[in-house]
């Protein structure tokens, strides 16, 4: 990182310089002029006016051709200058030569432009892609990949900022090689190509493992709210929808009371002008409650009754703060307990982690192309069947039992205080009695065998224990494998550090990046994409920092 912000600061101190030396007007004797006519490519009469003359190399400078197409552009002397065309719709953008000012005016840097049927021809013939949206030929997805790395490792985001930047940041200019792509290009390429960045984002993570740094079969499992386009406002859930309209019936019911006792005073033009303003405000209140009584049909048409006006895949979401909650994306990471790689990443709208577990578990699994994985992930992830479905893909999960039953609360014994006894298929009570099975039944879809005895009533620390008739066991048909996971946890208290040291890692750095802003892009598959080059960018720097940029290089070329 060193090495790049130092050439980050050479680049800034060069910026500063060149745009003070651009923000200082030039002398006379410090400058010399281009002149030239612009024509239509092969159609010597056609003159091309109000054509714009640009320099690549000074943003800043223009000029436009006038009715014979003739213009005239003071630039700098003793400098580079390309000039370049914007011409009139129809026509196509051509840069001329580099020239070198050395204190003499050049005369006749003539343009030829060709017409859009004259240049798709050539293009057709030279075989050069041609942009549908603009009619130029198309940028090499590498130019526009690189943009958006350099854009997310640097807090440029936006498509706008990154062409801002194309024009006037010396890193960029030297990474895209004077490309300047317009914002709609920027944009359109992350909007278009998806699935191809996240298959860059993968391969990334595969050439990490080729390069040896993925040996270690071990993952902490994350999840992390981050805030949509969406703002709370446009999103309505059952409860939110009843809140606000309880508070405009509120509102009107006041306001109608105001005009009830406005109605007894002693008219005067101020009364009449309250008045008007109570009604206009009361209007506008009944044109709301309209607007959401339209919403509040459509949201109870969807599955999880909920509506989110801006972006439609947005969801509202709890956080950890109490009483705080975001309408956004969950995401979800298997990060590399070595070196806080990010395995593999998936952008959900599903407020909880609950579910998460065993799917990104095996994408883990899968990416690292391993056997085994050990897999470390918070409480919030304990759910019996998730841990099954992972003990069976053979990964090892560790992971704590959320405190979630009142009975300890109580002051009462909970269920770990009952021991199994495999041999004999029993529980061992605190008090010693054996707690004999009964019978099974099911219960949300796990299949329950129910364990007691029927010595509780002479029992005399009965009421630590229950305030039933007797207290009843319930055991999984798999709860071995929550067992196990217990008994892992007791044995490695130390792994819920890792965890959150190693989780806290991206997570941090992805949203230290954000900084205070949001996903950019609206619906699950764009912010998908969003996302894999946050990732792709975390990655990079974390690999440039373990290995150096030569390492990696050489990786990449080989
Ligand atoms: S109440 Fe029943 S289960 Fe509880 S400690 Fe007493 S005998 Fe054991």
């Amino acid at each position: 990182m060193k090495r790049l912000d130092t050439a980050r600061l050479l680049v800034g101190a060069a910026i500063a310089l060149a745009a003070a030396a651009f923000a200082a007007p030039a002398s006379a004797a410090d400058t010399v002029t281009i002149s030239g006519r612009a024509y239509a490519f092969n159609h010597m009469s056609t003159y091309l006016s109000g054509a714009t003359i640009k320099v690549r190399e000074i943003p800043g400078l223009s000029a436009t051709t006038d009715a014979n197409g003739d213009y005239a552009l003071e630039v700098p002397d003793d400098a580079n200058v390309t000039p370049y065309i914007d011409p009139p719709d129809g026509y196509n953008e051509i840069d001329l030569q580099t020239f070198h000012t050395r204190g003499e005016d050049i005369d006749n840097a003539n343009f030829q432009t060709p017409g859009d049927a004259e240049y798709n021809g050539l293009a057709a013939i030279l075989s050069v892609p041609i942009d549908a949206a603009t009619g130029r030929p198309a940028y090499h997805p590498a130019v526009l990949l690189k943009l958006y790395i350099y854009g997310y490792l640097n807090r440029i985001q936006s498509s706008r900022r990154l062409e801002r930047e194309t024009q006037r940041n010396v890193e960029l200019i030297w990474l895209t090689g004077k490309l300047m792509p317009d914002f709609k290009t920027i944009a359109d390429f992350r909007k278009d190509n998806g699935c191809a960045i996240r298959q860059v984002c993968a391969g990334f993570v595969a050439l990490c493992r080729t390069m040896g740094l993925l040996t270690q079969a071990s993952v902490a499992i994350d999840g992390s709210k981050f805030k949509a386009v969406n703002n709370r406002d446009k999103n309505f859930t059952r409860a939110k929808m009843e809140r606000r309209m309880a508070q405009i019936e509120e509102s009107v019911a006041r306001y109608l009371q105001q005009l009830d006792s406005a109605d007894r005073q002693e008219p005067s033009d101020v009364l009449k002008t309250k008045t008007n303003r109570l009604k206009q405000k009361i209007e506008k209140l009944k044109e709301q409650m309209r607007r959401l009584q339209v919403l509040k049909v459509e949201m109870l048409a969807t599955p999880d009754q909920q509506i989110s006006l801006t972006d439609p895949d947005a969801r509202s979401m709890a956080t950890s703060g109490r009483g705080s909650g975001v309408v956004g994306y969950n995401v979800q990471v298997a990060v590399d307990t070595k070196h806080h790689l990010i395995i593999t990443h998936e952008v959900t709208n599903v407020g909880t982690d609950r579910s998460q577990l065993s799917s990104v578990a095996k994408q883990a699994k899968a990416t690292l192309e391993v056997e085994n994985l050990d897999a470390v992930a918070d409480r919030g992830y304990f759910s019996s069947e998730e841990i099954l479905a992972c003990e069976n893909a053979g990964i090892t999960v560790t992971l704590p039992k959320p405190m979630t039953s009142g009975i300890m609360a109580k002051g009462r014994f909970g269920k770990q205080d009952f021991r199994y006894s495999a041999e004999e298929d029993i529980y061992i009570c605190p008090a010693g009695e054996r707690l004999t099975y009964h019978y099974t039944n099911e219960e949300h879809g796990l299949v329950l065998r129910r364990y007691w005895t029927n010595v509780c009533q002479s029992c005399a620390i009965k009421q630590t224990c229950t305030s039933g008739k007797e207290r009843r066991i319930s055991r999984w048909e798999h709860e071995h494998v929550l067992e196990a996971v217990q008994r892992r946890l007791d044995e490695r208290p130390e792994k819920m550090r890792q965890r959150r040291e190693t989780v806290e890692h991206p997570f941090g750095t992805i949203k230290a990046r954000m900084g205070a802003t949001h996903f950019l892009m609206k619906t699950l598959p764009r912010v998908a994409t969003e996302m894999a080059l946050h990732v792709l960018a975390y990655n990079l720097t974390r690999v440039l920092n373990i290995i150096g940029v030569r390492p990696l290089m050489a990786a990449i070329r080989a």
